[in-house]
């Protein structure tokens, strides 16, 4: 396994950044965590559109154009003779001082490296995941823009601590509000009545790459689709609940806080947008 780092290819164990790193000192970074299907980079431009925007958004000079990005992402994967798995692209704020002054951190790093991926098995898929809902609550745009697929994930990892001591794979994040805003690493939606909900970014999701395309899939198929703030209740009565992502893809939910859903299975609207999610993953992106 090689890694990308600064436009070298070095080994696992010589992939090294600085303790200066303002990512590390701070969090002060971003990422994209994108899927490839049998060679195909699913949804490439979306991914990089994200990493630029959100680099724009906290001003961090990315020291790669777009194109040569793309090329680091493609030269990557042949260096590692990868087809199928996960490529996590970081950028952090590079090596500065203890100060919290960006200007200190003149460069800006590019780390790309590539995974295969543990991914849900089959049966996962049909029969669900059981999730709770937790005390932890996203930060919503007041605090820290949800669109900006930032390096501070430490709000996610008490939601996954909640979840691990729980014994679930995923939980669902309210804002301050109440809303329902998403999983730790999940967007979702419910189901009910044959119409979908998703909440809107605003509420404190991340503008999720796996939601968008689930969303244009439910659009090309005749589902209808809305984006509007819901609560827990919502989702207690839901007919189905799925989670969304680059790594779960679409997968379904089968309880939520004790109350069962739906048939307390994968229901058909979740297992049909599956299908049709894995229709196009070799397909949408860069070969
Ligand atoms: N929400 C959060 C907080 C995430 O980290 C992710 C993963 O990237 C998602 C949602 C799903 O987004 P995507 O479908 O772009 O992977």
């Amino acid at each position: 396994q090689v890694i990308y780092l600064d436009g070298k290819f070095v080994t696992k164990a010589e992939a090294k950044i600085s303790v200066y790193d303002h990512g590390f000192l701070y969090g002060d970074g971003i990422f994209e965590g994108i899927r490839i299907y049998n060679g195909n980079i699913f949804k490439c431009k979306e991914h990089l559109d994200r990493l630029y925007d959100s680099a724009k958004s906290i001003m961090l000079q990315i020291p790669l154009s777009y194109d040569e990005m793309e090329a680091a992402l493609v030269e990557t994967l042949q260096r590692n003779e990868m087809r199928d798995g996960y490529i996590r692209l970081v950028v952090s704020r590079g090596a500065g001082d203890l100060g919290l002054d960006p200007r200190r951190s003149p460069k800006a790093s590019v780390i790309i490296i590539v995974e295969k991926l543990a991914i849900y098995s089959e049966e996962m898929y049909r029969n669900g995941l059981k999730t709770i809902s937790v005390s932890q609550r996203r930060n919503i745009p007041d605090a820290l823009n949800p669109k900006i697929k930032s390096l501070n994930y430490l709000n996610n990892i008490l939601v996954k601590i909640q979840a691990n001591l729980a014994d679930v794979g995923e939980a669902i994040m309210l804002n301050s509000q109440g809303y329902v805003a998403e999983g730790s690493a999940d967007n979702i939606f419910i189901v009910k009545n044959g119409v979908l909900t998703t909440p809107p970014c605003y509420v404190g999701a991340l503008e999720g790459i796996t939601r968008l395309a689930i969303m244009q899939i439910c659009e090309r198929i005749g589902l209808k689709v809305k984006e509007e703030p819901f609560t827990l209740h919502d989702v207690y009565v839901a007919d189905e609940v799925f989670f969304t992502g680059t790594a779960a893809e679409v997968i379904a939910v089968r309880e939520v806080d004790g109350r069962v859903i739906g048939s307390g299975q994968a229901g058909e609207t979740t297992l049909r947008l599956l299908e049709e999610f894995r229709s196009i993953v070799e397909v949408d992106g860069v070969k």
